[in-house]
């Protein structure tokens, strides 16, 4: 997994992340982050630090609440958790590597093939997944090799991660692992620039507008 994870580019900006440590992003987003962060040490390493630092003020805060030997009590299951925790946590034996990290493994299974794909548009198949609102599209997209995305602007923040094939825009390619992040500043017409179909984990707050 390290050596795939030091290829990637494009990681979500920062205030998602202080967003997604501090427990105020929305489930969809979290579980986009939590899926990046198991594919990305940099950022892993970038939400411990945030981890640390929100830990500290809110001990700060809240001395009085800790009760008795309740800090001995929380240090003692920290030390009985196995440092293999990431990799003894799946079922999968790891030789079987899946292209879909645990986080999201957890939702949707490990097999994207089999999932009940629906056409969206020509040349792009959907999966709504469970964690979607009213407010917030939450979807596995499949763009076929060489297709593209019609050009759209936004009128939320959108969050893609991808986890197979490519994504081209105007910003750059996106490999899996990959975080694309729009808004209503950006329009857009992200395209597949090689043969192989593109899966990505796509966010979308507020619906796309879709010119033509
Ligand atoms: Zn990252």
């Amino acid at each position: 997994m390290q050596g795939e994870s030091t290829a990637l580019r494009h990681h979500p900006q920062e205030n998602v992340l202080v967003e997604y440590s501090t427990g105020t992003l929305h489930q969809a987003g979290s579980v986009l982050i939590a899926t990046h962060l198991a594919m990305c040490p940099t950022c892993r390493a970038e939400v411990e630090t945030l981890d640390a630092v929100g830990g500290a003020l809110l001990s700060k805060i809240e001395p009085a609440e800790i009760a008795d030997g309740l800090l001995d009590r929380v240090l003692s299951h920290i030390d009985e958790t196995p440092e293999t925790d990431a990799t003894s946590a799946g079922t999968t034996p790891s030789t079987q590597a899946s292209v879909i990290p645990r986080p999201l493994r957890d939702f949707i299974g490990d097999d994207l093939s089999s999932l009940n794909w629906v056409e969206d548009r020509p040349g792009i198949d959907r999966v709504d997944l469970p964690f979607g609102t009213d407010c917030i599209q939450a979807a596995l997209f499949r763009v076929r090799g060489g297709g593209s995305v019609p050009e759209h602007t936004h009128s939320g923040n959108e969050l893609v991660l991808i986890l197979a094939g490519e994504l081209t825009d105007d910003d750059g390619s996106y490999r899996p692992g990959d975080v694309a992040q729009a808004d209503e500043s950006v329009t857009h017409a992200p395209f597949v620039p090689c043969s192989d179909s593109c899966i990505c984990l796509a966010i979308i707050e507020g619906g796309l507008d879709l010119d033509g």
